[in-house]
């Protein structure tokens, strides 16, 4: 195990989920709990998200989409994304998930596996990372329609994913979803939840909101990289992860945190830590233990905030140093480091 520890304000989680879904009504909110809910941990999270009235999971593939069964029993609608053969489709009906087909052959399969399992049909609408592209999509939906009135699935959905990089790109996608929704529509379906957006644009959007958003990165307090602050989204970072003091050596003094326990070295001598007498810039960064610059009075086993909630800079503030993004620093975390829950 780790020395430091990754804790997670399950209030403040709260208050950002209580932000987007006040942000995006009347649409619902899908929170997005794929990579272990962004690393902070799948069971917690997603109860408190339950309790804050939060009715739909994005969970990706077919084991997360298990995790929240698991935590929250039957009543939670569950989308995955991302099922491969038989058994995986077996457990999507098994499980009552929702699952998402970008693609004829999963279609039928799913259909095979009896169980009537709901769909929600993607179309590529532009960045070409899986969907059905809209050349084949009125022949798919045509099929999805036969399919569906001999029982062996339901269409509730349509879906897609934009890049969320420009406005006229987005556009452009989604004019390509809308047609998609009509082509639908024309073969007889009657899709009641269209989704396309995530966190970015179903805050800056309204446009781009429909039935559902599936939102992750704004819920567990991560701004994109290079965009607007965390005040002007109305969200804050729900996790700080805290080092101990191991050592003091001279005008350095060494915390028990470091690569190995996902803490990115091109950081070192670029950000600073909150230490009990204030920010104090990190000088190293090795496998286990960093070193910052000293305080007075600086001695083992007093805690030091690396980043986030309660520390001087967040995920993202530390990804924008190195160019990347802050759930990459987020998801960096190493297993290692223990999570801890706080909040009522
Ligand atoms: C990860 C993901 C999201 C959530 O994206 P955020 O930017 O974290 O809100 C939404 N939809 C799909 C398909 C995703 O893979």
């Amino acid at each position: 195990m780790s020395e430091a520890t990754l804790t997670v304000d399950l209030d403040a989680f709260a208050a950002n989920v209580a932000a987007a879904r006040s942000r995006v009504a009347p649409a619902d909110v899908m929170l997005v709990v794929k990579d272990d809910a962004y690393a902070h941990g799948i069971p917690p999270v997603v109860t408190r998200a339950w309790e804050e009235g939060v009715r739909w999971f994005g969970a990706f593939d077919v084991p997360t989409g298990r995790a929240v069964r698991e935590a929250l029993g039957d009543e939670p609608r569950i989308f995955v994304w991302l099922a491969f053969g038989e058994d995986e489709l077996r457990s999507v009906a098994e499980l009552d998930l929702d699952l998402g087909v970008g693609d004829a052959a999963l279609l039928e399969e799913i259909a095979a596996v009896g169980g009537r399992t709901r769909v929600h049909l993607k179309v590529d609408s532009g960045l070409h990372r899986n969907g059905v592209r809209p050349e084949e999509w009125p022949a798919f939906v045509e099929r999805a329609a036969q399919l569906e009135r001999v029982g062996a699935i339901e269409v509730v959905g349509v879906w897609s994913h934009i890049a969320e990089a420009s406005d006229a790109d987005d556009d452009a996608a989604r004019a390509a979803f809308d047609l998609a929704v009509r082509e639908a529509e024309e073969a007889g379906l009657r899709p009641t939840l269209r989704h396309l957006a995530a966190s970015a644009a179903s805050f800056a959007r309204g446009e781009f909101r429909y039935d559902l958003c599936r939102i992750g990165a704004f819920c567990y307090g991560i701004r994109p990289a290079g965009g607007p602050s965390d005040a002007e989204l109305g969200i804050r970072p729900i996790a700080t992860l805290r080092a101990p003091v191991v050592a003091v050596d001279g005008d350095s003094v060494v915390i028990g945190v470091g690569s190995l326990d996902g803490l990115p070295s091109t950081l070192a001598g670029r950000f600073d830590v909150e230490t009990p007498a204030g920010a104090r810039r990190v000088t190293r960064i090795g496998g286990r233990r960093s070193s910052v610059e000293s305080w007075p009075d600086a001695a083992p086993g007093q805690l030091v905030q690396v980043f986030g909630r309660e520390a001087a800079a967040s995920a993202t503030d530390l990804a924008e140093l190195i160019g990347t993004i802050g759930e990459e620093v987020a998801l960096r975390m190493s297993p290692r480091v223990p999570r801890e829950y706080r909040g009522s």
